[in-house]
Formats: structure tokens, C-alpha cells, sequence
């Protein structure tokens, strides 16, 4: 890697935005409810070490990651809290996940009679997280056959296997308040029909859009994630603060003439004379190659055109309109850049998807700038 990490392109986080984006998950909910942020796909491409030794000192309840890997990487950072997978894992890992103190979520009886044997066999106790489908339909004990599953869960969490919470998944939290009313009802019949439920069994539902829109849901944990790294909510308030920005250098400015084309496909012809500048990113860094022909950046502060193809290292954008732009300059693709921003939805929205793929597309060949302006 260039010993220089601003030399072609690079990503900056903020540190305190993150700080705070947690602050203000925790305002809502209030101080009996503990928080699991979800920092699973390397914290959405943030850098989960990093994320973590921020979030460290506000003192989270859990981690919550998707796969046994990501639970076992942040163990080996020294974490010693709960840490939670919350997608199915395959038998071959579940040694792995006892062996680093992993609590499991499940889906199934099968799975769960395979933990308790691994546990059995380890002479250690395995934590669980059991799963309830309320619509989202991947993952999950089905909500409708409780009567089926329920009495099972109940009598093989007796004594390998510790009962730590149940759990279920939101679908539209980001859109539909009356959706988290449904899932949340599925949910509560499920609890409802349990004789004894274990003491302190948690309950938790809540993601990002929940917490905000929803928060009379939260129980006892909610496990938010994109909105810690900057991701709106849907329509809803409030707007997180800004975490990530991403910004590349102008390597080739050039004046061309009526009639050039530009990029793979030439898909873009020079209407008159015009000025092009081309920055040092591609998508081999994670720049959506939809943007083509249709997203901007922002360079001297101002809104410019992308324009053709994105190439795997290289993108063009229109600077006639802006004066003195040099070799060297920064154009910021994703970010804020005098009084204007581009904010991570924006991109994703004229990219056809969402923030969480923008974040997790952002390639390893882009370095993490670290910021923090902040206590
Ligand atoms: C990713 C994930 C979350 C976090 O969702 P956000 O929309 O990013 O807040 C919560 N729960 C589970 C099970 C997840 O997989």
C-alpha cells in the first residue's frame, strides 16, 4: 500500500459523528435499555477494530455480528462482552463459536440439539439467542407453529444450553409502523405462550429505523446498525450525523473539443467545448458503476456531473463550469465539501440501492482515514 494514504483515494470517518450517532441512540431508548450495534461486514466496511475501540468506552451491552469469523475477530481484539451472531451458523463452527464464548442465535431444533451437544462435549455452557420469524421469512422459528418448537426450546435450554434471549427481525421498520406492530404482536403471542419463561429472558426487535420510529419497542435491547455509521431511516428525523466520506484526487485534467468521447461504450460525446478532470477512483474501490452517466461529486464545493463509465480505477467529471481546478485537487465523491454534501442515501439512491451496500461495497483498496474532532 502507498506509504501515503491521500495520495490517490481514500475514506475518511469520523470518529466523534460515530460517537455521537450512539449517544443518540441511547437518548431514545433510555437508560434501561441495552444497546447491541450491529458491526457485522467489518462494522459496514468501516473497519470493525476501529469501530469497536470507539465504542468502547460508551460501554455497549453485546457486539452483534452475521457470521462466527467476525465474532471470533473481535474477541481477539480483547473484547470481553457478550458477543452475538445473528444469522444462522453451520455445525462445523460451532466449535469455534464455544471456544470464543460466542452466543448463537437459533433457528431451528436441529440446530439447537447440535449446540447442546457441542457444549455437552466441550463440558462448557452454550448462550442462545432464539430466532422468531415474524415475516421476514430467512431465518427463524416460524411464529404461526410455536405450540410445535416451543415446549422444545423450553426443555433443551435446561442445562447445556443457556436461554439468554428471543429475538425476531423487522422487514420494514424504515417504511411501515404498522408493519413493527405486526411483527411485534407475532412475537408477543410466541412469548405469551410460554408457562414459565426463563427470569431474565431478553427481548429484542429493534434496528436503526425501529429505535427512532418505533422505540416503544425496544424491551430490552435493540441492535442498531446503519444509522451508527451515518444511513438514514427511511423519511424519518433525525438525520444521523455524517461518519464516512470518500474522496479521490484529480490525477488528469483536459480541455477537449466538440464531438470527444469519453469512456468504455463511449457512451458520453462532448456537446461543445469542455473541460473534464479524472479522478482516481473506480469501481475496483466500491464506486457503484451505476453512477455512471448519472451521479456527481463535489470538487471546489461545488456539484459536478460524472459523466460515461466508470472504469475500474478511474472516473471522469465535467469542470467546465469550475474555475482553476488542478492536478493534485480533492473531489469528494461521498461527503461534505464546503457548503455542500452528498450524503451516503443520496449516493445510494442514484446508484439504484441502498447505504448498506454503498458502506460494505467500499473496497480494501481505499484506506480508512481515521478522524476524530471530538472528547
Ligand atoms: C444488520 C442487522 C441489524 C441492524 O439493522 P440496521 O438496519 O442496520 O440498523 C439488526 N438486526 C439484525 C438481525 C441484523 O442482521
Amino acid at each position: 500500500m502507498s506509504t501515503n494514504l491521500e495520495a490517490r483515494a481514500w475514506i475518511e470517518v469520523r470518529a466523534d459523528a460515530l460517537r455521537n450517532n450512539f449517544a443518540l441512540i441511547r437518548e431514545t431508548v433510555g437508560p434501561d435499555v441495552r444497546v447491541l450495534p450491529m458491526v457485522k461486514a467489518n462494522a459496514y466496511g468501516l473497519g470493525v477494530a476501529e469501530v469497536v475501540s470507539v465504542l468502547e468506552p460508551d460501554a455497549p451491552w453485546a457486539y452483534g455480528v452475521a457470521t462466527v469469523a467476525e465474532g471470533v475477530q473481535i474477541r481477539e481484539l480483547g473484547v470481553d462482552r457478550p458477543i452475538v451472531v445473528c444469522s444462522p451458523v453451520s455445525d462445523a463452527e460451532l466449535d469455534s463459536a464455544g471456544e470464543r464464548r460466542l452466543q448463537l442465535s437459533i433457528s431451528s431444533l436441529d440446530a439447537l440439539t447440535a449446540l447442546a451437544a457441542t457444549a455437552q462435549r466441550r463440558d462448557t455452557k452454550a448462550f442462545v439467542h432464539i430466532e422468531v420469524d415474524t415475516g421476514m421469512g430467512r431465518s427463524g422459528f416460524d411464529w404461526r407453529t410455536a405450540s410445535e418448537w416451543l415446549p422444545a426450546v423450553v426443555e433443551g435450554t435446561r442445562e447445556d444450553v443457556e436461554w439468554v434471549a428471543c429475538f425476531t427481525h423487522l422487514h420494514s421498520a424504515d417504511e411501515s409502523d404498522a408493519s413493527v406492530r405486526e411483527q411485534w404482536d407475532r412475537l408477543s403471542r410466541v412469548l405469551g405462550a410460554l408457562d414459565a419463561p426463563p427470569a431474565d429472558l431478553l427481548v429484542h426487535v429493534l434496528n436503526s429505523a425501529g429505535v427512532f420510529r418505533t422505540p416503544e419497542y425496544a424491551h430490552a435491547v435493540v441492535r442498531p446498525g446503519i444509522f451508527l455509521y451515518g444511513g438514514g431511516i427511511g423519511d424519518a428525523q433525525p438525520d444521523p450525523l455524517a461518519v464516512v466520506s470518500v474522496r479521490a484526487r484529480v490525477v488528469h485534467v483536459r480541455d477537449v473539443v466538440s464531438g470527444t468521447t469519453l469512456g468504455y461504450g463511449a457512451t458520453y460525446r462532448a456537446d461543445g467545448p469542455q473541460r473534464w478532470a479524472t479522478l482516481a477512483i473506480g469501481y475496483g474501490d466500491g464506486l457503484p458503476r451505476s453512477l455512471g452517466n448519472r451521479g456527481t461529486a463535489l470538487v471546489h464545493g461545488r456539484f459536478v456531473q460524472i459523466i460515461g463509465r466508470i472504469s475500474m480505477d478511474v472516473t471522469v467529471v465535467d469542470i467546465t463550469r469550475v474555475p482553476d481546478v488542478e492536478l493534485g485537487d480533492v473531489a469528494t465523491l461521498l461527503g461534505r465539501d464546503g457548503g455542500e454534501e452528498i450524503t451516503v442515501d443520496a449516493l445510494a439512491h442514484l446508484a439504484g440501492t441502498i447505504s448498506y451496500e454503498v458502506l460494505t461495497g467500499l473496497t480494501r483498496r481505499l484506506p480508512r482515514v481515521w478522524m476524530d474532532d471530538g472528547s
